[in-house]
């Protein structure tokens, strides 16, 4: 019997393309490949890539030309190139890298395993779909097979796409206007991964409020849809990311207050607390209007906790912009924040704001004094945890002591406590006292275990 080829796939970026890697996985698994263990030897190395982070491409090129020589010692090895990247650089990837076997776009992913196959024996192919076709879309995101990282805890992509127009961004000319998975669809989706003992989701989407505005007129479909998530039984955790500020309504608020399993965490991106520089960037709310939906969620669910993103040195971003961008982030007192330095993005229009860039060194002092300004009310907000007995779900020992574990408490707040004798795995559910609070952690001792993981070893294939 022939052995099975192997596969590996490196993942850039954010969750949505880590997902994308899972259902990328359970495609080439289904189509009888094996993952490789050592991703260096595999014969398809599969590169799922990102056009969001600065150097992106620098950072794919180079790790190309690390693959070049091996290349050449295993001419049949196959190298392919996915995601954003691919699906902006088309044809230039095998320009600037012609020993690439197979270009594939955001939106023929399930295409990949059959453009490999095909290359075997054509040669190298590039195949990116400028957009994708809307009812085959909708179809083709539940009928992927997914093999999750994580057993106890897993991703549902509701929505691929983004109708907005923020001027920094490139996912609209990446990823295409919105396409929202049928609701149906989505609580089978949940309802399998319970069954198969998952107990947390994260629901991903580039704006999940608009979650269903493309298929039908009834909303908002995103509130109902955090219910009937809250009604699965056996999900004991829900998350979401992300929300976009303009499109936070009442209804999901309140939806999250009343879902017991719809955890006290909300990542609500400010990117500027300059109402000048918000209107630049197209983000559709004020500073005045993100405080009042903040002030609302707060109200609603008391323990809550709110991360956000923040870009510094956007073009035209003065010194009273920033400095208003600083008050603004004090009075919200994130519990933690992604903190970005505006670069670039061709095809943006941010892009073209060259007379208006913000120098190197005043990006440099502005990112410093905000990260300050975070690192103080993230500090804040851990050390005001401390006295508290959390629930935690293990996610197994920690990075750097075999002696602690490490889990994520219901606020999504990472916490490291000694493991003991109580035999906790990941997955289980366990109580823990907070002890300390640190910027960007929790520390604390085991209490009692709430249970055993649920998920069987490995959760089966999924095709819904
Ligand atoms: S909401 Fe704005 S930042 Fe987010 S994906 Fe859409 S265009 Fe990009």
């Amino acid at each position: 019997m022939e052995t099975p080829r192997t596969f590996s796939i490196r993942t850039f970026g954010c969750q949505m393309n880590e997902h994308d890697s899972e259902r990328l996985a359970g495609l080439m698994v289904a189509d009888g490949l094996e993952r490789a263990e050592n991703g260096d030897e595999a014969d398809i190395v599969i590169f799922n890539t990102c056009t969001i982070r600065e150097n992106a491409d620098l950072k794919l090129y180079s790790a190309l030309g690390h693959l070049k020589a091996e290349k050449e010692r295993r001419p049949a090895m196959q190298i392919a190139v996915g995601g954003c990247m691919a699906q902006k650089e088309r044809g230039r990837v095998l320009e600037k890298a012609h020993w690439v076997d197979v270009v594939f776009g955001t939106h023929n992913l399930a295409s990949a395993p059959r453009l490999l196959e095909r290359s075997r024996a054509e040669g190298p192919l590039v195949e990116v779909l400028d957009a994708p076709d809307p009812e085959s879309s909708r179809d083709m995101a539940p009928a992927l097979y997914a093999v999750r990282e994580t057993p106890f805890a897993a991703w549902i992509t509701v929505q691929t796409g983004c109708d907005n127009t923020c001027a920094y961004c490139i996912v609209p000319a990446v990823r295409g206007a919105e396409i929202s998975r049928p609701f149906d669809d989505l609580v089978a989706e949940a309802t399998m991964l319970a069954d198969a003992g998952v107990t947390e989701v994260t629901v991903l989407g580039q704006n999940v409020n608009s979650y269903g505005r493309d298929i039908t007129r009834r909303r908002p479909l995103f509130a109902e849809l955090l219910r009937a998530l809250g009604n699965v039984e056996g999900l004991e955790r829900i998350r979401f990311t992300s929300p976009h500020p303009k499109d936070l309504r009442p209804e999901t608020i309140a939806a999250m207050a009343e879902t017991p399993t719809v955890c006290p965490q909300l990542h609500l991106p400010l990117q500027s607390g300059s109402n000048r520089v918000l209107a630049a960037m197209r983000r559709g709310y004020t500073v005045e209007r993100y405080l009042e939906r903040l002030g609302a969620a707060r109200a609603a669910i008391p323990d809550l906790a709110v991360t956000t993103d923040l870009i510094v040195g956007f073009p035209g971003e003065s010194d009273a912009d920033f400095d208003e961008t600083l008050e603004v982030v004090a009075r919200c007192e994130f519990d933690s924040a992604y903190t970005f330095i505006f670069s670039p993005r061709e095809g943006t229009r941010a892009a073209s704001m060259v007379e208006r860039f913000v120098g190197a060194d005043v990006i440099k002092g502005r990112f410093e004094r905000l990260k300050e300004v975070l690192d103080r009310s993230a500090l804040r907000r851990h050390e005001a945890r401390v006295g508290l007995r959390e629930e935690v779900l293990v996610e197994g020992p920690s990075r750097t002591n075999d002696a602690t574990l490490s889990g994520r408490t219901r606020q999504g707040k990472l916490i490291h406590f000694p493991a003991g004798d109580a035999g906790l795995r990941p997955g289980s559910l366990a109580l823990v006292d907070v002890v300390h609070g640190a910027p960007y952690h929790l520390v604390g001792e085991y209490a009692s275990t709430v249970r055993e993981p649920r998920h069987k070893v490995r959760i089966p294939l999924l095709s819904l």
